[in-house]
């Protein structure tokens, strides 16, 4: 049994979790970090980069089947599933290395087990009481299912889907939001037929419309079916696959039944609510300084309410180390950090929707503009179909930007900085957008809403 005392003690090494540690022990702090599996947590173990790295084997799969488009002889004679997966683990096992060494080099202390926090300033790991100045907590996500849908067998979550060493003759995939659709990309791209099965109207239906129903074309061009506006109403397996029903009376058999409805707070049995943590629904409370009600202890991550994503813990981890050490750091609202969902085509956006400047600022008071990227030459070389959509306040900033397209992830970087710099058209109009890349379709939708449009009327 031991007492160890640091300045502060971090519940969770995942994205929030460790880079609230680094930051911290850059300020100087002297910091434990807890994590009861592996530093990195879903992001790097089971989510961001395992899932980008079957998608790329996925473009790679496409590139191959298309080749001849481009004048290349070559033949996708199939897919090893295992040669696909040594490709990824190898890629998760460099970058975990690499943390460790990060975490390490930074003088961070690693306390490995399950931490229970038992006061404001301690955390109990087994036997041992870790006493911080400031406690953090960053527990993290797990996926969910529905009431009374079962996860096992051949209805699985994308943890056991991310362990697959075969390919899915026929997949049903329950979820159109980000998870389903990019499982569904990388499936369909490696020859599965593939149903995904939506209870909102469209997919991805935190986006656009506008993006939903690109999305929902170039899907049907790939071949990926999918229901819409249909409830889920139960499963049935045997030896031979799944059967799904839909409250409407259809249904739809496959091999295996992907459940992508969504993460919920990994909070349970952490100590939070014994402590008198303010909790919602699993989620811990804090207000927009990410401080909790319990004085000294503060929550990152996906355990805060808010959109899921790994980036948004890295800022969440920053914020608080920074908080802690005085340097009073600025809030960054949820809708101004960019979401990328990585099917193919991407899709890319930052801000808010035109429903939602609309709302904020008057319907005559903003302008919205939709350039397609058949007008980008870069994207006719790579031979996609897309648009960039800003929403600029008249006379004002640019409020938000949408895209669709392949490979339009990499074009969020700009938008963050325009939405989040509050740049008006005019004030990027003049800066230059090198030819030809993708990026240009950024620049030709500012100089258009700048009022003097290029290669668009
Ligand atoms: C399939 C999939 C794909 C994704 N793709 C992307 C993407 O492309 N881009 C993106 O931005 N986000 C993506 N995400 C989301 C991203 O992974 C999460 O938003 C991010 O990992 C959240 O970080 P976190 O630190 O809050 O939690 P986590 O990464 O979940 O880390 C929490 C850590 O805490 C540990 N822990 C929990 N309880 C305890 C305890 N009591 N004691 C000790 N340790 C504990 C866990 O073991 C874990 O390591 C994806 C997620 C999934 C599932």
């Amino acid at each position: 049994m031991a007492e160890l005392t640091f300045d502060l003690v971090v519940l969770g090494g995942g994205s929030g979790g460790y880079a609230a540690a680094i930051r911290a022990s850059e300020l100087g702090m002297n910091v434990a970090l807890i994590e009861k599996d592996k530093v990195g947590g879903t992001c790097l173990h089971r989510g961001c980069i395992p899932t980008k790295a079957l998608l790329h084997a996925a473009e790679v799969a496409d590139v191959s089947r298309e080749a001849a488009a481009y004048g290349v002889i070559s033949q996708l004679t199939g897919i090893d599933m295992n040669g696909v997966n040594a490709y990824r683990d190898n890629i998760v096992t460099k970058k975990y290395k690499g943390l460790q060494g990060l975490i390490k080099a930074r003088g961070i202390t690693t306390i490995d087990g399950e931490g229970r926090i038992t006061s404001p300033t301690t955390v109990q790991v087994g036997e041992d009481t870790i006493v911080g100045k400031n406690v953090v907590l960053a527990t993290g996500s797990y996926s969910k299912s529905l009431p009374g849908l079962e996860i096992g067998g051949r209805v699985i979550t994308s943890e056991t889907a991310l362990q697959m060493n075969w390919v899915p003759e026929r997949v049903a995939i329950l979820g159109g939001g980000v998870i389903g659709v990019e499982f569904a990309s990388v499936w369909r791209s490696f020859g599965s037929e593939v149903t995904v099965i939506e209870g909102l109207p469209h997919l991805v239906p935190n986006e656009e419309e506008v993006i939903s129903k690109n999305l929902e074309r170039a899907f049907r061009k790939r071949g990926i079916d999918f229901k819409v506006g249909v409830r889920f109403s139960g499963v049935t397996q045997s030896d031979a696959g799944v059967i799904v029903s839909m409250e409407d009376g259809s249904t739809v058999e496959a091999d295996i039944l992907l459940v992508a409805v969504g993460r919920g707070p990994a909070t349970a049995n952490c100590g939070y609510e014994e402590l008198g943590i303010t909790m919602d629904r699993g989620y811990v409370i804090t207000n927009e300084r990410l401080a909790t009600n319990v004085p000294g202890v503060y929550a990152v991550g996906d355990i805060v309410p808010g959109l899921q994503l790994a980036h948004r813990g890295y800022q969440h981890g920053i914020f608080v180390a920074e908080e802690i050490a005085g340097l009073n750091p600025i809030v960054i609202d949820d809708v101004n950090i960019p979401k990328v969902t990585y099917c193919e085509p991407e899709i890319a956006c930052v801000g808010l929707s035109e429903e939602k400047a609309a709302e904020k600022y008057g319907a005559d008071k903003i302008q919205a503009y939709e350039y397609n990227l058949a007008g980008n030459g870069k994207s006719e070389i790579l031979g996609t179909a897309g648009i960039v959509k800003a929403i600029r306040v008249i006379d004002g900033p640019i409020v938000g930007v949408h895209m669709i397209g392949a490979r339009v992830g990499e074009l969020v970087g700009e938008a963050q900085l325009v939405v989040n710099w509050e740049a008006q058209p005019e004030d990027i109009a003049p800066l230059v957008h090198a030819h030809p890349t993708q990026n240009e379709s950024l620049g030709e939708t500012f100089l258009y809403l700048a009022g003097k449009p290029l290669h668009t009327l």
